[in-house]
C-alpha cells in the first residue's frame, strides 16, 4: 500500500471558505510547511510558509475548494519553495471532522462507508460536515492514490458517562433523533491531557485531569483515566461556558421568549447566541479577550462585566468537575486564552485554594509555552500546554496507515 513506510503526513482542516493546512514530517514530528487558504469562493487568499519564514501571503484566484487543495500541492512541490519533490512523498492525508456524532468512535481510513457517515452527520453539524466533505472530495481528486483518514472533534467525548451524555428530556429525542450531547475540541483534550499524564510521568490510566480548551471557542473536560468523562460542549459547540461571540450555556426558555415576544425565527435566534453572544454582545467592543482585557483596564464598565462572566464560567466548570471526579490531579490551560492570558490564569486558580491549587505566580509568567506553573505545597499539579491537534491527527493518520 502506497504510503506505508512513507512519513509525511498533510493535515487539513477545511471550514466553508477556507483551508488550512500542515505538512509534518513524522520522523521527528517537525512542520515542514503550512498555511491557509481563505476567501474561497469569494475573492481568494493564500499564505504558504515553511521553516525558513513566509514564502508567500498574497490575493490569488481561489473559485473552489479544489483549486485551493491544487495550489497548496503546488507550493509543496515548488522547485524554488517547495519542501517535498514530489507529491509521491505525501504518505497520508489527515482531515479534521467536527462531528463524528453517534456513528464515530475513533478515527477511520475514508471509505465511501466513511463518506457516507459524514454526510449522514451533515444534520448534526450542518455548518462544518459539508465543507469538510467538500475537503474530502476535493483531495480525492487531486491526491487519487494517497489515503485518507478522518479525525473527529467529538470522538474523544465517546466515552462519556451515560449522565452526562444524555439531557435529562424523554429518550424518544436521544433514541430516533440523535439529541444528546457530543462536546467538542477533542482532539484538543486529549493532546493536552495525554501530554500532561507524560510530563508527570504517570499513565493516564491513574489520573483524573481537569483540561480548559479557551479560546474563542472554549470547553473543558472531566478526563478520568485518560477517557473523557463529561465535557462543557454539547448537541453542539453553543453549550457550556461564555466564549467569544457564543452564549454558552443559557435557560432554554430564553429561545421561546424571545421568539413569542419579538416574532424572531428560532435559526435567527441561534445565529444570534452562536455569532453575536458571549463576550462580543456583553461588551459591546470585541470577542476577543486582548480587546477586552485593555477596554477593562481603561476602566469600561461592560468590558469588565464581559471578563467577570468570563471568569466566573471558568470556575463554575473547574468547580463542578472537581466535585464529579471526586479529586483532581492536575489542570491544563490551554488555547489561545488558556496559553496566554496569564492574569485569567491566576485569578481562577486563587478561586481554588479550597481543593488544594497553588501556583507559582513567576512560573505563570508566561505565554504559549509548556511550562509547570505549580506552586509550593499545591495538591493539584497545574499545567500551560499549548494545544498541537494537527500533530494529534498527524499520529492518528499515521497509525491508520501504517497498519493498512
Ligand atoms: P484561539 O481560538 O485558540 O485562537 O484563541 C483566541 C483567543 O485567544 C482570543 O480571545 C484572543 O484574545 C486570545 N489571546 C490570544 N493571545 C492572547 C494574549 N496574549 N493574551 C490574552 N488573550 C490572548
Amino acid at each position: 500500500m502506497k504510503g506505508k513506510n512513507n512519513m509525511i503526513i498533510l493535515v487539513v482542516n477545511t471550514g466553508s471558505s477556507s483551508l488550512k493546512y500542515q505538512l509534518i514530517n513524522m520522523d521527528d514530528e517537525s512542520v515542514l510547511a503550512k498555511g491557509l487558504c481563505e476567501r474561497i469562493g469569494e475573492d481568494g487568499h493564500m499564505n504558504y510558509k515553511t521553516e525558513a519564514g513566509t514564502v508567500f501571503d498574497k490575493d490569488i484566484a481561489l473559485p473552489d475548494h479544489g483549486v485551493a487543495m491544487q495550489l497548496v500541492i503546488d507550493a509543496l512541490t515548488d522547485k524554488e519553495h517547495g519542501v517535498i519533490s514530489s507529491m509521491d512523498e505525501i504518505g497520508a492525508v489527515g482531515h479534521r471532522i467536527v462531528q463524528g456524532g453517534y456513528i464515530f468512535d475513533k478515527s477511520e481510513l475514508i471509505t465511501d462507508e466513511v463518506e457516507a457517515g459524514i454526510e449522514e452527520l451533515c444534520t448534526l453539524g450542518p455548518l462544518h460536515n459539508p465543507t469538510a466533505l467538500l475537503g474530502i472530495r476535493a483531495f480525492k481528486k487531486v491526491l487519487p492514490n494517497t489515503p485518507g483518514v478522518v479525525v473527529f472533534d467529538t470522538t474523544f467525548h465517546r466515552t462519556m458517562a451515560d449522565e452526562c451524555k444524555y439531557y435529562a428530556i424523554p429518550w424518544v429525542y436521544a433514541e430516533k433523533y440523535h439529541v444528546q450531547r457530543y462536546g467538542a475540541h477533542g482532539t484538543s483534550h486529549r493532546y493536552v491531557s495525554e501530554r500532561c499524564a507524560e510530563l508527570m510521568g504517570q499513565d493516564p490510566a491513574g489520573l483524573n485531569i481537569i483540561t480548559c480548551h479557551l479560546g474563542n471557542g472554549s470547553s473543558i473536560s472531566a478526563v478520568k483515566g485518560g477517557k473523557c468523562y463529561d465535557t462543557s460542549m454539547g448537541l453542539t459547540p453553543l453549550e457550556g461556558l461564555v466564549m467569544g461571540t457564543r452564549c454558552g450555556s443559557i435557560d432554554p426558555t430564553v429561545v421561546s421568549f424571545i421568539y413569542e415576544q419579538t416574532g424572531m425565527p428560532v435559526k435567527e435566534i441561534t445565529d444570534m447566541m452562536t455569532k453575536k453572544s458571549g463576550l462580543l454582545a456583553v461588551s459591546e467592543i470585541s470577542g476577543d479577550c486582548r480587546d477586552i482585557t485593555k477596554a477593562e483596564a481603561e476602566g469600561n464598565k461592560k468590558a469588565h462585566i464581559a471578563r467577570e462572566m468570563l471568569l466566573r464560567s471558568v470556575k463554575r466548570f473547574i468547580g463542578a468537575y472537581a466535585a464529579e471526579l471526586g479529586h483532581v490531579d492536575a489542570m491544563v490551560f490551554t488555547a489561545g486564552i488558556g496559553e496566554n492570558d496569564i492574569e485569567l490564569r491566576e485569578k481562577v486558580c486563587d478561586n481554588l485554594g479550597f481543593m488544594g491549587v497553588v501556583i507559582d505566580k513567576e512560573k505563570n509568567n508566561c505565554r504559549g509555552k509548556e511550562v509547570e506553573i505549580t506552586g509550593e505545597g499545591s495538591k493539584v499539579r497545574v499545567f500551560v500546554i499549548p494545544t498541537n491537534e494537527e500533530l494529534m491527527i498527524a499520529k492518528d493518520t499515521q497509525a491508520i496507515v501504517e497498519a493498512l
